[in-house]
Protein backbone atom coordinates (compact mmCIF):
# COMPACT_ATOMS: atom_id res chain seq x y z
CA UNK A 1 0.00 0.00 0.00
CA UNK A 2 1.81 3.54 -1.00
CA UNK A 3 3.08 5.32 1.85
CA UNK A 4 3.26 9.23 2.03
CA UNK A 5 5.79 11.12 3.74
CA UNK A 6 6.11 14.70 4.84
CA UNK A 7 9.37 16.35 5.70
CA UNK A 8 12.50 17.28 5.51
CA UNK A 9 14.99 17.43 2.68
CA UNK A 10 18.26 18.69 3.02
CA UNK A 11 22.09 19.27 3.20
CA UNK A 12 24.10 17.47 5.57
CA UNK A 13 27.55 18.94 6.80
CA UNK A 14 28.91 16.07 9.21
CA UNK A 15 31.49 15.73 11.25
CA UNK A 16 32.44 13.13 13.18
CA UNK A 17 35.42 12.48 15.44
CA UNK A 18 37.11 10.75 12.47
CA UNK A 19 35.97 12.19 9.63
CA UNK A 20 33.99 14.58 7.78
CA UNK A 21 31.84 15.63 4.97
CA UNK A 22 30.04 18.88 3.30
CA UNK A 23 26.53 19.22 1.70
CA UNK A 24 25.98 15.83 1.49
CA UNK A 25 22.37 14.33 1.00
CA UNK A 26 19.57 14.21 4.03
CA UNK A 27 17.23 15.30 5.55
CA UNK A 28 14.70 13.43 7.45
CA UNK A 29 12.35 12.98 4.67
CA UNK A 30 15.20 11.36 2.55
CA UNK A 31 15.98 8.98 4.84
CA UNK A 32 12.94 7.94 5.57
CA UNK A 33 11.68 7.25 1.79
CA UNK A 34 15.02 5.50 0.81
CA UNK A 35 14.44 3.36 4.26
CA UNK A 36 10.84 2.42 3.37
CA UNK A 37 11.56 1.85 -0.39
CA UNK A 38 13.12 -1.69 0.86
CA UNK A 39 9.44 -2.33 1.84
CA UNK A 40 6.74 -0.64 -0.18
CA UNK A 41 6.37 2.34 -3.19
CA UNK A 42 6.82 5.87 -1.11
CA UNK A 43 5.47 9.22 -2.33
CA UNK A 44 7.86 12.20 -0.40
CA UNK A 45 6.54 15.45 -0.12
CA UNK A 46 9.22 18.41 0.74
CA UNK A 47 10.74 21.37 -0.53
CA UNK A 48 14.17 22.67 -1.71
CA UNK A 49 15.63 25.28 -3.42
CA UNK A 50 17.48 25.86 -6.77
CA UNK A 51 20.33 25.08 -5.34
CA UNK A 52 19.37 21.38 -4.69
CA UNK A 53 21.50 18.99 -7.38
CA UNK A 54 18.62 17.10 -9.65
CA UNK A 55 21.07 14.40 -9.74
CA UNK A 56 19.50 13.55 -5.90
CA UNK A 57 15.74 13.67 -6.96
CA UNK A 58 16.99 11.18 -9.93
CA UNK A 59 19.06 8.87 -7.31
CA UNK A 60 15.37 9.29 -4.69
CA UNK A 61 13.75 8.11 -8.40
CA UNK A 62 15.65 4.97 -8.92
CA UNK A 63 13.78 3.66 -6.12
CA UNK A 64 9.89 2.89 -5.41
CA UNK A 65 10.17 7.19 -4.46
CA UNK A 66 7.75 9.05 -6.24
CA UNK A 67 9.07 12.80 -6.09
CA UNK A 68 6.23 14.77 -7.61
CA UNK A 69 6.20 16.01 -4.48
CA UNK A 70 9.22 17.69 -4.33
CA UNK A 71 8.94 21.19 -4.85
CA UNK A 72 11.62 23.48 -5.91
CA UNK A 73 11.36 26.92 -4.56
CA UNK A 74 12.67 29.55 -7.62
CA UNK A 75 15.04 31.47 -6.05
CA UNK A 76 15.16 29.43 -2.63
CA UNK A 77 17.82 28.00 -0.97
CA UNK A 78 17.81 24.30 0.68
CA UNK A 79 17.41 23.18 4.18
CA UNK A 80 20.95 23.33 5.41
CA UNK A 81 21.84 21.02 9.22
CA UNK A 82 25.12 20.83 10.12
CA UNK A 83 26.23 18.80 12.99
CA UNK A 84 29.36 17.24 15.08
CA UNK A 85 29.19 14.25 17.42
CA UNK A 86 30.97 13.25 20.62
CA UNK A 87 33.25 11.01 20.62
CA UNK A 88 30.77 8.10 22.08
CA UNK A 89 29.11 8.63 18.46
CA UNK A 90 25.75 8.89 20.29
CA UNK A 91 25.22 12.45 21.50
CA UNK A 92 25.63 15.24 18.57
CA UNK A 93 25.54 19.32 19.00
CA UNK A 94 23.77 20.84 16.21
CA UNK A 95 26.04 23.65 14.82
CA UNK A 96 24.10 25.32 12.36
CA UNK A 97 20.62 25.09 11.49
CA UNK A 98 19.74 27.05 8.25
CA UNK A 99 15.98 26.41 7.69
CA UNK A 100 15.83 28.28 3.95
CA UNK A 101 13.11 27.36 1.98
CA UNK A 102 11.90 25.07 4.93
CA UNK A 103 10.63 27.81 6.95
CA UNK A 104 8.59 29.86 4.49
CA UNK A 105 7.15 26.97 2.20
CA UNK A 106 4.47 24.74 3.75
CA UNK A 107 3.80 21.49 1.57
CA UNK A 108 1.16 20.96 -0.79
CA UNK A 109 0.48 17.81 -1.80
CA UNK A 110 -0.46 16.75 -5.42
CA UNK A 111 -3.86 15.07 -5.52
CA UNK A 112 -2.76 11.36 -6.29
CA UNK A 113 -0.59 11.91 -2.88
CA UNK A 114 -3.80 12.71 -1.05
CA UNK A 115 -5.36 9.53 -0.73
CA UNK A 116 -2.42 7.54 0.46
CA UNK A 117 -3.54 5.24 3.80
CA UNK A 118 -0.55 5.16 5.52
CA UNK A 119 1.32 8.58 6.11
CA UNK A 120 4.13 9.48 8.07
CA UNK A 121 4.47 12.90 9.38
CA UNK A 122 8.04 13.63 10.01
CA UNK A 123 10.02 15.66 12.21
CA UNK A 124 8.79 19.44 11.66
CA UNK A 125 7.16 22.24 13.06
CA UNK A 126 3.46 20.84 14.56
CA UNK A 127 1.31 23.32 12.61
CA UNK A 128 2.83 22.63 9.36
CA UNK A 129 2.65 18.82 10.25
CA UNK A 130 -1.07 19.99 10.93
CA UNK A 131 -1.16 21.35 7.39
CA UNK A 132 0.08 18.71 5.97
CA UNK A 133 -2.04 15.88 7.54
CA UNK A 134 -5.49 18.19 6.73
CA UNK A 135 -4.35 17.56 3.09
CA UNK A 136 -5.18 14.02 3.50
CA UNK A 137 -8.14 12.25 2.62
CA UNK A 138 -9.19 9.16 5.10
CA UNK A 139 -5.92 7.81 6.21
CA UNK A 140 -5.78 4.71 7.77
CA UNK A 141 -2.39 4.79 10.12
CA UNK A 142 -0.85 8.39 10.68
CA UNK A 143 2.49 8.31 12.55
CA UNK A 144 4.42 11.57 13.57
CA UNK A 145 8.05 12.42 14.89
CA UNK A 146 8.87 15.40 16.49
CA UNK A 147 12.12 16.62 18.37
CA UNK A 148 12.63 19.04 21.14
CA UNK A 149 12.66 22.36 19.66
CA UNK A 150 8.56 21.65 19.26
CA UNK A 151 8.17 20.22 22.68
CA UNK A 152 9.88 24.16 24.12
CA UNK A 153 8.37 26.38 21.69
CA UNK A 154 5.15 24.93 20.15
CA UNK A 155 3.93 22.72 23.01
CA UNK A 156 0.02 23.94 22.19
CA UNK A 157 0.08 22.79 18.47
CA UNK A 158 2.32 19.66 19.44
CA UNK A 159 -1.00 18.42 21.39
CA UNK A 160 -3.30 19.12 18.21
CA UNK A 161 -0.94 16.82 16.82
CA UNK A 162 -1.09 13.86 19.15
CA UNK A 163 -4.69 14.08 19.65
CA UNK A 164 -5.12 13.30 15.67
CA UNK A 165 -2.02 10.83 14.90
CA UNK A 166 -2.72 7.34 15.42
CA UNK A 167 1.12 7.03 16.52
CA UNK A 168 4.19 8.63 17.61
CA UNK A 169 7.85 8.27 17.69
CA UNK A 170 10.20 10.81 19.66
CA UNK A 171 13.87 10.28 21.26
CA UNK A 172 14.46 9.40 24.79
CA UNK A 173 15.63 12.81 25.80
CA UNK A 174 12.68 14.03 24.02
CA UNK A 175 10.22 11.77 26.11
CA UNK A 176 11.92 13.14 29.26
CA UNK A 177 11.48 16.35 28.32
CA UNK A 178 7.79 16.10 27.23
CA UNK A 179 6.84 14.82 30.65
CA UNK A 180 9.23 15.50 32.51
CA UNK A 181 9.80 12.48 34.43
CA UNK A 182 13.17 10.53 33.80
CA UNK A 183 11.70 7.05 33.63
CA UNK A 184 11.24 6.02 30.16
CA UNK A 185 8.47 3.36 31.15
CA UNK A 186 6.27 6.08 32.86
CA UNK A 187 7.12 8.71 30.25
CA UNK A 188 5.52 6.57 27.09
CA UNK A 189 2.30 5.65 28.96
CA UNK A 190 1.87 9.12 29.99
CA UNK A 191 2.69 10.33 26.44
CA UNK A 192 0.06 7.37 24.92
CA UNK A 193 -2.00 9.66 27.05
CA UNK A 194 -1.95 12.76 25.60
CA UNK A 195 -3.47 10.99 22.41
CA UNK A 196 -1.40 8.14 20.16
CA UNK A 197 -2.74 4.95 20.18
CA UNK A 198 0.93 3.63 20.56
CA UNK A 199 4.17 5.46 20.79
CA UNK A 200 7.61 4.29 19.90
CA UNK A 201 11.00 5.49 22.14
CA UNK A 202 13.89 5.50 20.07
CA UNK A 203 17.07 5.25 22.02
CA UNK A 204 20.14 5.05 20.08
CA UNK A 205 22.24 2.22 20.51
CA UNK A 206 19.76 0.62 22.93
CA UNK A 207 17.06 0.20 20.71
CA UNK A 208 13.46 1.07 20.74
CA UNK A 209 10.60 0.96 23.98
CA UNK A 210 7.12 0.41 22.24
CA UNK A 211 3.83 1.54 24.63
CA UNK A 212 0.48 0.69 23.21
CA UNK A 213 -2.64 0.45 25.65
CA UNK A 214 -2.02 -3.44 25.90
CA UNK A 215 1.71 -4.07 25.91
CA UNK A 216 4.83 -2.19 26.56
CA UNK A 217 7.87 -4.10 25.03
CA UNK A 218 11.99 -3.21 23.95
CA UNK A 219 13.95 -4.51 21.49
CA UNK A 220 17.95 -3.85 21.57
CA UNK A 221 19.54 -2.48 18.36
CA UNK A 222 21.69 -4.38 16.55
CA UNK A 223 24.86 -4.98 17.62
CA UNK A 224 27.50 -3.39 14.80
CA UNK A 225 30.76 -2.74 15.59
CA UNK A 226 31.51 -0.19 12.95
CA UNK A 227 29.54 3.05 13.50
CA UNK A 228 30.52 5.52 11.07
CA UNK A 229 27.77 8.22 11.21
CA UNK A 230 24.52 7.87 12.88
CA UNK A 231 22.83 10.43 11.40
CA UNK A 232 19.52 9.45 9.73
CA UNK A 233 19.28 6.46 11.92
CA UNK A 234 15.78 7.56 13.57
CA UNK A 235 14.73 8.22 10.55
CA UNK A 236 15.55 5.49 9.02
CA UNK A 237 14.06 3.55 11.75
CA UNK A 238 10.70 5.32 10.63
CA UNK A 239 11.09 4.03 7.65
CA UNK A 240 11.44 0.74 7.51
CA UNK A 241 8.82 0.54 10.05
CA UNK A 242 6.40 2.22 8.40
CA UNK A 243 7.54 0.24 4.99
CA UNK A 244 7.18 -3.18 6.51
CA UNK A 245 3.74 -1.86 7.73
CA UNK A 246 2.38 -0.67 4.05
CA UNK A 247 3.85 -3.50 2.59
CA UNK A 248 1.66 -6.07 4.82
CA UNK A 249 -1.31 -3.88 5.23
CA UNK A 250 -1.94 -3.80 8.43
CA UNK A 251 -0.37 -3.35 12.00
CA UNK A 252 -1.69 -6.43 14.10
CA UNK A 253 0.23 -6.20 17.21
CA UNK A 254 2.75 -8.92 16.06
CA UNK A 255 2.71 -7.15 12.52
CA UNK A 256 4.02 -3.80 14.62
CA UNK A 257 6.96 -5.74 16.83
CA UNK A 258 8.09 -6.94 13.23
CA UNK A 259 8.17 -3.46 11.94
CA UNK A 260 10.03 -2.55 14.98
CA UNK A 261 12.53 -5.38 13.73
CA UNK A 262 12.70 -4.03 10.66
CA UNK A 263 13.35 -0.40 11.70
CA UNK A 264 16.00 -1.40 13.69
CA UNK A 265 17.65 -3.31 11.17
CA UNK A 266 17.77 -0.89 8.48
CA UNK A 267 18.80 1.96 10.97
CA UNK A 268 21.90 -0.34 12.16
CA UNK A 269 23.03 -0.42 8.59
CA UNK A 270 22.50 3.42 7.91
CA UNK A 271 24.96 4.07 10.71
CA UNK A 272 27.36 2.30 8.91
CA UNK A 273 28.66 5.31 6.55
CA UNK A 274 27.81 8.57 5.85
CA UNK A 275 24.36 9.47 4.24
CA UNK A 276 22.73 7.00 2.47
CA UNK A 277 26.10 5.43 1.05
CA UNK A 278 25.50 2.15 2.83
CA UNK A 279 21.99 1.69 2.30
CA UNK A 280 22.81 2.12 -1.13
CA UNK A 281 24.93 -1.13 -1.26
CA UNK A 282 22.50 -3.16 0.63
CA UNK A 283 19.36 -5.31 -0.65
CA UNK A 284 16.39 -6.38 0.90
CA UNK A 285 18.19 -10.11 1.57
CA UNK A 286 21.04 -8.57 3.48
CA UNK A 287 17.91 -6.72 5.51
CA UNK A 288 16.46 -10.54 6.07
CA UNK A 289 19.88 -11.97 6.70
CA UNK A 290 20.38 -9.42 9.46
CA UNK A 291 16.82 -10.23 10.68
CA UNK A 292 17.68 -14.06 11.06
CA UNK A 293 20.90 -13.24 12.53
CA UNK A 294 18.63 -10.69 15.29
CA UNK A 295 16.02 -13.37 15.66
CA UNK A 296 18.95 -15.95 16.75
CA UNK A 297 20.63 -13.02 19.38
CA UNK A 298 17.11 -12.85 20.89
CA UNK A 299 15.82 -16.59 21.44
CA UNK A 300 16.52 -18.36 24.47
P1 LIG B 1 18.12 11.75 12.79
O1 LIG B 1 19.59 11.51 12.87
O2 LIG B 1 17.32 10.54 12.40
O3 LIG B 1 17.57 12.45 13.97
O4 LIG B 1 17.87 12.76 11.56
C1 LIG B 1 18.84 13.62 11.06
C2 LIG B 1 18.27 14.37 9.86
O5 LIG B 1 17.31 15.31 10.32
C3 LIG B 1 19.35 15.15 9.13
O6 LIG B 1 19.49 14.62 7.82
C4 LIG B 1 18.86 16.61 9.11
O7 LIG B 1 18.90 17.16 7.82
C5 LIG B 1 17.42 16.53 9.61
N1 LIG B 1 17.10 17.62 10.55
C6 LIG B 1 17.92 18.14 11.51
N2 LIG B 1 17.27 19.15 12.17
C7 LIG B 1 16.03 19.28 11.60
C8 LIG B 1 14.89 20.16 11.81
N3 LIG B 1 14.88 21.13 12.74
N4 LIG B 1 13.81 19.98 11.04
C9 LIG B 1 13.78 19.01 10.12
N5 LIG B 1 14.81 18.18 9.84
C10 LIG B 1 15.92 18.28 10.57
Amino acid sequence: MPLLVVGSVALDSVHTPHDTREDVLGGSAVFFSYAASFFSSVRLSGVVGEDWPPEHTRFLQSRRIDTSGLHVVPGGKTFRWRGKYLPNMNDRETLEVHLNVLGDVDPVLPDDFKRCPYVFLANGAPQSQLKSLDQVIGPRLVVADTMDLWIREAHEDLMKLFRRVDGLVMNDSEAKLLTGDENLVRAGQRIREMGPKFVVIKKGEHGAMFFSQYETYVLPAFPTEQVVDPTGAGDSFAGGMMGYLAERGDFEPQSLKKAMAYGILVASFTVEDFSLERLKGITREDLEFRLQQYQRMLSF
